[in-house]
């Protein structure tokens, strides 16, 4: 069996989990295949390169499913990584794609016609401290995600929490999670205790608290508050969007909230009253060498920035005027 064809593995229920390539450190996005009598369900298929082209192509013929037996395609969230080869798939099997009207907004927003969403993002970057330097290396990197999810799907239908939504013969309740991505979806069925949770709650890694502008103003308070609504749920099995399916999904659900804990009080010693930007706070947090990595100081920087709005509206820390352009921030005195 090709390497390809092992990267999919059969789970409980004939359900398959393809470990769909990335060229991140997360090397791989879980796509979940269902099946039901008319064919299959897509969840989550991954970033569209040829890589992936090639992954799919080869995995499904191992399997022997054609495309047209992909029925629907279903997106926890527009993250690239999962929603990229949507169109792409839409294409080759006529399938259905489904996923949050938030989620559909944002993808329009960030690679719609004529976007101004990746000079904003950089902009934004700029005012919290990115070096002149760094910023053509940021428009670049921006650049680059709109072929990685083109086409975008043509035909959306709308899901939204609080529906019930019927894939892989099972009736799923429709939960929603803020604060990694707007509109992100989970799928909970209630009678077997398997969530499908996309990107919301991962084991090993902490998701990452997705701050942006004209986004969420408070996307780590929204994380928060998402994850103590769903520690309420029994969960007998969690399917994630990254790493593999695990059991203890309440106790991974405490430790990410403990994760953010630390996190604030750390960043808090950090800053001291000398006064910050995060993104000088960011490089003492997770060191200079995200200089040579945009992707990950992307995300270090927007979750920093996530923090920092955090302990200011909890009034441990205020932020300096803007007096050259860049804000900083410090312990409140007093
Ligand atoms: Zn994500
Ligand atoms: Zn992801």
């Amino acid at each position: 069996m090709s390497e390809q064809a092992q990267a999919v593995r059969e789970l409980d229920g004939g359900w398959l989990q393809a470990k769909a390539p990335l060229p991140y450190s997360l090397k791989w996005v879980n796509a979940y295949l269902l099946p039901d009598e008319s064919g299959w369900t897509l969840i989550d298929p991954g970033l569209r390169t040829e890589e992936t082209e090639a992954f799919w192509s080869e995995a499904l013929a191992a399997r022997s499913i054609p495309m047209s037996a992909i029925h629907s395609i279903v997106v926890t969230h527009h993250h690239p990584d999962h929603y990229g080869m949507a169109g792409w798939f839409q294409q080759r099997t006529g399938a259905t794609v489904w996923m949050s009207p938030v989620a559909f907004a944002s993808a329009g927003r960030l690679w719609g016609e004529g976007e101004s969403f990746s000079r904003e993002l950089t902009e934004a970057f700029c005012r919290h401290g990115l070096p002149k330097e760094l910023e053509e290396g940021m428009n670049a990197h921006m650049r680059g995600f709109p072929e990685r999810v083109s086409p975008q799907p043509s035909d959306v239908r709308l899901i939204s929490p609080g529906d019930r939504f019927t894939m892989g013969g099972i009736e799923w309740d429709v939960y929603g999670a803020e604060g990694h991505a707007p509109g992100h979806l989970l799928f909970y069925d209630r009678s077997g205790g398997k969530l499908l949770c996309g990107d919301a709650v991962l084991p090993d890694i902490s998701p990452n608290i997705g701050w942006m502008p004209g986004g969420d103003p408070d996307p780590l308070q929204s994380f928060l508050e998402s994850l103590r609504a769903l520690r309420a749920l029994e969960v007998s099995m969690a399917y994630p969007g990254h790493r593999n399916p695990f059991e203890a999904f309440s106790q991974r659900v405490g430790e990410l909230l403990e994760h953010h804990e630390r996190r604030l009080r750390r960043m808090e010693e950090l800053l001291g009253d000398s006064g910050l930007t995060a993104f000088e706070l960011c490089e003492l947090l997770f060191g200079a060498r995200l200089r040579g990595n945009m992707h990950n100081l992307r995300f270090a920087l927007a979750e920093t920035i996530a923090h920092l709005v955090r302990l200011e509206d909890e009034g441990r820390i205020a932020r300096n005027g803007e007096a050259d352009g860049q804000i900083s921030f410090a312990i409140q005195k007093g």
